[in-house]
């Protein structure tokens, strides 16, 4: 691969700083939020534990990725200084063995690859190693920026390679690093892309020493290829109700703003929009609620005692943990359930929080199916979610599929007359999602706890069953794990009785 877009040396910003490959790729993404990178990079809020996450599980990947080179060594680890690290780097390349995270620079620009390996007298395969099961436009170009950087510097590089995860693999036994790992050679579309580099860095750093940040509007771009980390500062000038929140809005939402009109109430009648959409602009013109009561009440009917309020919390990561697993696959490790025996019962709570190590599946349903009644509608929001995971179970532990089939029979999905307008209140701004609907039909919520979503107790269930955590902070969070979701449970016992209030009303 030749390095055919590298031009004359450009001169370094004022202060000799670089553009690395991740600011490259920010640069792709936004002008604006390139400039906050380097000039106001104390304004640009700090990741998030579910981001931080994400990289963690990134990083385990790319470990597994390194046992596909035995040879391989690792360049200058724990080492933070920059021209340290592109000495022993350079110093590494007459070794000819697969080198780990080499970096290299070339022309005020900057770029370490996950794995460079070396082939013949004098070539390179860059191998770049993706925590995702296919590969994305932001890969080649995240490619195409390490090709300019180590052709420009001298290496002579054959082939792009991405090695993405396998979405067929099922765990058996050990991880295999060959099974689990797909390589995509994309040297020819990288090469393309390489081209383009050269041109694309010059504008960013006309960009980065703008003595102000580029005015951009916000747009679909803030979300593609990843959530920008100034979402909440770029778009905090939104009104609660807002034209973004209209439901399956697309680019409905961006066009009323660049017509001017941000507040749902304040689109004009003349301004199509579909129905439920429709339902959003009246909710939010009168503040008051759209009631469908036939609609609930036909809905309610189906609904029979005992009444099982049921909800999973479940956890996925990208290098299966247990066999007969793929990567990303949910693992059910907790579940909430509240039953109503008769119209007057008060609910009666089970719930089952996996412990150890293990597999948590088989004791789950084991304990699932001795504490669901065996007969009376199963109540879940979202049913499609619980009912895949037993469905999945079941491929596991075959002896539950006739359990799992009559359980399915009567089930009962609560997100449905939400998210078909049935009832809508203002405060939901456009989602259905019972984080959304609870507080705004029971002014009952999540807030009071430790852990509010799902995302969340997936992280806490892993660190205290899988990381470094202390007996006290063990006994802590799961105390935590299960006034959440006991909350999900006793929440739709509050929901479906606000429903019956409303359609007998
Ligand atoms: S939120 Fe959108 S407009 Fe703001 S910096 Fe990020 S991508 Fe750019």
């Amino acid at each position: 691969m030749s390095s055919g877009a590298i031009g004359e040396k450009r001169p370094l910003p004022r202060d000799n700083r670089f553009i690395s490959k991740s600011t490259f790729l920010n640069g792709l993404q936004c002008a604006k939020l390139l400039w906050f990178r380097y000039n106001a990079k104390d304004q640009i809020p700090a990741a998030n534990e579910l981001t931080q996450a994400i990289f963690d599980q990134g990083h385990k990947v790319g470990q597994l990725a390194r046992s596909l080179y035995p040879e391989g060594i690792e360049i200058a680890p724990g080492v933070t200084d920059f021209d340290e690290v592109l000495a022993l780097s350079r110093k590494a390349l007459p070794h000819r063995r697969p080198l780990f995270e080499a970096a290299f620079q070339f022309n005020g620009d900057y770029a370490r690859a996950d794995i460079l390996n070396p082939v013949g007298q004098d070539q390179w395969d860059i191998i770049e190693v993706k925590s995702t099961t296919k590969v994305k436009d932001v890969h080649r170009h995240d490619l195409a920026f390490q090709a300019y950087v180590f052709n420009g510097a001298g290496l002579n590089i054959r082939r792009c390679v991405l090695a993405h995860i396998n979405s067929d693999f099922v765990k058996r036994g050990p991880v295999d690093a060959r099974k689990f790992f797909t390589l995509e050679d994309v040297t020819v579309i990288v090469a393309g892309l390489s081209q383009t580099v050269e041109s694309r860095l010059d504008e960013m750093f006309r960009t980065i020493r703008l003595p102000r940040h580029p005015d951009v509007q916000i747009g679909p771009h803030c979300d593609t290829p990843y959530t920008c980390a100034l979402h909440e500062v770029c778009w905090g000038f939104l009104p609660e109700s807002n034209v973004m929140t209209l439901y399956r809005g697309g680019a409905k939402g961006f066009k009323l703003l660049q017509d001017g009109v941000s507040d749902l109430k304040d689109i004009s009648d003349e301004f199509a929009l579909t129905n439920n959409q429709d339902i959003q602009r009246r909710a939010a013109r009168t503040g008051q609620p759209h009631v469908d009561k036939a609609a609930i009440g036909a809905f309610l009917k189906q609904i029979k005692y005992p009444i099982s309020f049921m909800d999973f919390e479940t956890f996925n990561t990208a290098v299966p943990k247990f066999d007969g697993l793929q990567p990303f696959q949910q693992v059910p490790f907790q579940f909430s359930l509240h039953v109503v025996e008769s119209e007057d019962g008060e609910p009666k709570h089970h719930k089952y929080l996996a412990a150890g190590v293990d597999d948590p599946r088989p004791e789950f349903m084991r304990q699932l199916r001795a504490a669901l009644p065996a007969r009376g509608s199963v109540v879940a929001f979202n049913a499609p979610f619980e009912l895949g995971r037993l469905e999945e179970c079941c491929a596991l532990m075959p002896e539950f599929r006739a359990w799992v089939k009559n359980v399915r029979g009567r089930t009962v999905d609560l997100l449905l007359p939400f998210r078909g307008f049935r009832y809508y209140h203002p405060q939901q701004n456009g989602s259905a999602s019972m984080k959304a609907v609870l507080p705004a039909l029971t002014g009952k919520g999540y807030d009071h706890l430790a852990i509010r979503d799902g995302g969340m107790a997936s992280l806490q269930y892993l660190h205290v069953t899988y990381g470094e955590a202390s007996e006290a902070e063990r006994t802590q969070i799961r105390q935590q794990l299960d006034e959440y979701c006991g909350m999900d449970t006793l929440g739709m016992h509050f929901i479906v009785e606000s429903l019956s209030t409303l359609a007998s009303r």
